[in-house]
């Protein structure tokens, strides 16, 4: 990685929140494209759990991949073992899909 990049990388590490930071390394580091989807998401409704799962952009090309949609019945999925009634969101508890 470019020095450049990982300056900037660091610096957008400082601005999240410490629980969703090793799921963004991972996404960075080009070895997750589940843990990329799951930290945009995160990242896109300022780490709000709930507003990803109750994302309304239909038109968002990660709406079909996000964490925590709703199935049809509407309860809501887990994109692995994270309770459905855990804890706020946690994408470094999400098991990569990848
Ligand atoms: S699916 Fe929704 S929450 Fe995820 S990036 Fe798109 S608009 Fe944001």
């Amino acid at each position: 990685m470019s020095e450049k990049r990982n300056k900037r990388i660091a610096e957008h590490l400082k601005k999240m929140p410490p629980i969703y930071r090793a799921t963004y390394k991972k996404a960075v580091a080009g070895k997750s494209l589940r843990a990329a989807v799951n930290s945009f998401c995160a990242e896109c409704t300022m780490w709000q759990r709930e507003e990803v799962r109750l994302c309304a952009s239909l038109a968002c090309q990660f709406y079909p991949y996000r964490p925590y949609k709703p199935n049809e019945s509407g309860k809501t999925i887990s994109c692995s073992n994270q309770p459905p009634d855990g804890p706020d969101f946690a994408p470094e508890l999400i098991k990569s899909e990848d």
